[in-house]
């Protein structure tokens, strides 16, 4: 049996899978089992934020993995004590939980919101329509799309859905007294790159602040340098109570961390959370890596990138539209996306799609040459 019949008869059929078996990678190169070579314009979906082995980040990896893997949240280990201590210099953040994927970092903060509010009977959580948040049985219920709420009820009860941009449902909601957090993504991903406005997102701290609510922020997606600044939140010039990250944090393994600031850094205490494998040392020791390199000069070269790929796109045929921030990018298209998608594969680029957009979420420390490689065939496809 070969890789895809072997993947066809016995991994669960949840995924809708692009037809091709990738063996080996380097940075943002691919090579299929045919010897095919692609150039990447996804990162595993914004996970691998310097491409695929990235020489530094192996050499952080493997050390760490030469000197002690798992240990178990018994135990200190200076590599997730390191992670925490950065995560909080580099945000103005007191503490941080960490498990191993972008559900359980939401998951965690669904939990620290209906603590916080227990003493004063407020459990609702608001989130917005076309928003994702994971797919637990609590994050998708807090992912407001209609789709994800079929199948898997009954869900838990205590979320409400307000429509991104409309600021009086938003004033509404958030006086209601009934509120204790509100959960959003400064730019929606899965729901289409949908790029909040500072307007919406200002008023949202400043009635959370005026109403006892916490301000979470979703940067599972956004964070780790994806949109030019460190966290998407940093572009709007706000300060959350909480944020959630993952994917790009540990550069490729598998590492969620909700962070947490003043307002309820004591809110969870011994008992109320935990996760076996959650900031593991070696996954830790790879976010550890990715977050000292993630400078200044980097995110300037990732909004420059994004803003070259603009440039390249936006008068060109077939296109519609470009939203998003740094490297991330929606690209509304006259041709179905998928059909793009598909066309792009078979001529050697691996983009994503999001709602009826083509997406790219290419790795941050991508050439320019490969970059102006990919936006040559994608412009072809479009
Ligand atoms: C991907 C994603 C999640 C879920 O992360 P998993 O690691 O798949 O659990 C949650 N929120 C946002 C914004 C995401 O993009």
């Amino acid at each position: 049996m070969n890789t895809k019949q072997a993947d066809f008869f016995y991994v669960a059929n949840t995924y809708g899978r692009f037809d091709v078996a990738l063996q080996q990678g380097s940075g943002a190169g691919y090579v299929d089992e045919d010897g095919k070579a692609y150039i990447d314009f996804g990162s595993g979906i914004a996970v691998n934020t310097f491409g695929s082995c990235d020489p530094e980040w192996v050499v952080a990896v493997t050390a760490q993995l030469n000197t002690m893997g798992h240990t178990s949240n018994l135990y200190y280990s200076a590599p997730q004590a390191r992670l925490a201590q950065m995560l909080c210099e580099k945000t103005g953040m007191k503490k941080v939980f960490f498990g191993n994927s972008g559900a359980e970092a939401n998951e965690c903060a669904l939990k620290i919101a209906r603590k916080y509010g227990e003493s004063t009977g407020r459990s609702t959580i608001v989130t917005l329509k076309s928003s994702f948040h994971g797919r637990t049985i609590a994050t998708l219920a807090a992912t407001g799309q209609d789709k994800f709420h079929e199948h898997f009820g009954p869900f838990p009860g205590g979320f409400e859905y307000i429509t991104p941009g409309d600021e009086d449902e938003l004033t509404a909601a958030l006086t209601s007294g009934q509120v204790c957090g509100i959960l959003m993504e400064m730019v929606q991903g899965e729901g289409g790159v949908n790029v909040l406005d500072k307007s919406y997102v200002q008023l949202a701290a400043k009635l959370c602040r005026e109403n006892d609510v916490l301000f979470m922020v979703d940067e599972v997606q956004t964070g780790n340098g994806r949109t030019g600044k460190l966290f998407g939140f940093m572009h709007y010039d706000v300060q959350p109570d909480v944020f959630t990250t993952a994917k790009g944090l540990a550069g490729g393994l598998p590492m969620g961390a909700c962070v947490i600031g003043e307002k309820a850094e004591n809110v969870l205490g011994k008992g109320d959370h935990g996760s076996t494998f959650g900031g593991n040392p070696i996954c830790a020791a790879g976010a550890v890596n990715v977050l000292s390199r993630l400078t200044d000069e980097m995110l300037e070269e990732v909004t420059a990138k994004g803003e070259y790929i603009r440039q390249e796109l936006e008068n060109a045929p077939g296109v519609n539209g470009i939203t998003g921030l740094g490297l991330m990018l929606g690209i509304s298209t006259e041709k179905p996306n998928t059909q793009i998608a598909a066309d792009c594969l078979r001529s050697g680029l691996l983009v994503l799609t999001a709602k009826d957009k083509v997406r790219l979420l290419p790795p941050l420390n991508i050439s320019f040459e490969a970059l102006k490689q990919g936006i040559a065939i994608l412009k072809e496809n479009l």
